[in-house]
């Protein structure tokens, strides 16, 4: 889920599609707790939800396509600020969710 995306208040389907992985380290400087995370190499972690199917990070509030938010918001990393409205993450993401762009 980006910055500033009031289309993303009503979505969250990138948040339940994709595996978030992220450097050990990013999650240590940004204070994320140890047991939301998944290790996926030595140095990798990923988000508890999104490592298997059906996928769902653990931080997301709410139902897909309808009203959702982030729990960690502002401690969110980077894979979850370059997803876009609108772009090929964002609507592969929507589609595999039933939802087409631009929302309707
Ligand atoms: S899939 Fe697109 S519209 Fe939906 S939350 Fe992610 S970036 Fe926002
Ligand atoms: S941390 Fe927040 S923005 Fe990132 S995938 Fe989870 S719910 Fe979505």
């Amino acid at each position: 889920m980006p910055d500033d995306a009031s289309a993303c208040l009503n979505c969250g389907a990138c948040c339940a599609h994709f595996r978030v992985s992220f450097p050990y380290l990013e999650a240590a400087a940004r204070n994320l707790p140890e047991s939301d995370l998944v290790p996926v190499s030595p140095h990798l972690v990923c988000f508890n939800g999104t490592q298997s199917h059906p996928v769902r990070c653990t931080h997301l509030d709410g139902t897909v396509g309808h009203q959702v938010s982030c729990r960690i918001y502002h401690q969110r990393p980077h894979p979850c600020r370059e997803v876009s409205p609108g772009d090929d993450q964002c609507r592969k993401a929507r589609a595999a969710h039933g939802l087409t762009w631009p929302p309707s």
